[in-house]
């Protein structure tokens, strides 16, 4: 690993950048909250966290005689959480120690927030039109303070038009091959949403469809080559369902006897999804690279302030 990068390193972030980011936080936060969300605090350690559908180094803290995990997804909490209330959102640190290879993605922190919500009873087309929305909001707000500003960071801003495209996962691979996300992002001009993701492809999480072989679940996909905003879906809440699809996952059962037991007494339907702030912003600002998102940026493979 690289020795430790300079501070100056995790401080290079442009003023205007930090301020549209802040705007972008605080108008989605008012923005859910004037939908009936609540703002829960992130939980940044507990014995549970999300597997994943990749894999990254382990970041574990052993504490007496047990074990915490550093938050990769708050997804499980979110699913407890709709137990006392129906709309809930986070501003959820994850630690994800990513691999060196994705250091120059220009997507990959290991590092970053999401902004998490979270909806009881609720289906993905509900989850889609509530982000459609949110994004608009904050974009038309970002429209009337740094207008000017903005254009000239990001010649191709624009608030973008509703509903967005929706892609079905199969129709692209047949029609692009594998690398059809990147293509299809990179030929966009407006965000688009990539829906019924292949079992295989995902978390055991996200709910499967009655075809048992795609998933009611949904990325986001940003225009100009930026890539994957956000994912989510509707969540798997029953017992049998969820031990079914993480034995077919490999997913180590033991290590999540505490949900499992949670599941087993029973947690309601909901469906939600997660949007990185840090990639809302290399967006917005069209930043050639994450890392010039935020401050004190961790890029894989670095050891960073
Ligand atoms: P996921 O559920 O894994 O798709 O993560 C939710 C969202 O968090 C993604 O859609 C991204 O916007 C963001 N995200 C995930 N991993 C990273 C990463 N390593 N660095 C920065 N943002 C990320
Ligand atoms: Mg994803």
């Amino acid at each position: 690993m690289d020795k430790l990068k300079s501070v100056e390193e995790g401080l290079k972030v442009k003023k205007e950048v930090l301020e549209i980011s802040s705007e972008l936080i605080s108008s989605m936060g008012q923005f859910l909250r004037r939908k009936g969300f609540i703002e829960i605090l992130p939980v940044i350690i507990s014995p549970i966290t999300d597997p994943l559908n990749h894999s990254v180094f382990e970041a574990n803290i052993e504490y007496y005689d047990g074990r915490y995990s550093l938050t990769k997804s708050m997804i499980f909490h979110k699913q407890l959480a709709m137990r006392i209330h129906p709309k809930i959102f986070s501003f959820s640190p994850n630690i994800r120690l990513e691999t060196e290879d994705k250091k120059d993605s220009g997507r990959h922190l290991i590092e970053f927030t999401q902004l998490d919500l979270e909806m009881r009873e609720a289906t993905r087309d509900d989850v889609m039109s509530l982000v459609e929305k949110m994004l608009i909001n904050a974009f038309e707000n970002l429209e009337e303070k740094f207008g000017t500003l903005l254009r000239e960071m990001n010649p191709y801003f624009s608030v973008p038009e509703t509903p967005f495209e929706r892609v079905k996962y199969l129709e692209a691979l047949e029609k692009y091959g594998s690398d059809f996300e990147s293509v299809l992002s990179k030929r966009a001009t407006q965000p688009f949403w990539l829906i019924d993701i292949p079992i295989d492809d995902r978390e055991f999480y996200d709910k499967l469809d009655s075809n048992g072989k795609t998933l009611r679940d949904m990325d986001l996909i940003y225009p100009y080559g930026f890539g994957e905003a956000s994912s989510g879906g509707e969540r798997e809440y029953e017992y049998e369902n969820i031990i079914r699809r993480m034995k077919y996952k490999g997913n180590d059962l033991e290590s999540m006897k505490w949900y499992l037991e949670e599941v087993k007494k029973g947690i309601p339907p909901s469906a939600g999804c997660g949007i990185g702030i840090e990639r809302l912003t290399r967006f917005v600002c069209n930043l050639e690279d994450v890392k010039s998102a935020r401050l004190f940026a961790k890029r894989p493979g670095e050891l960073s302030i």
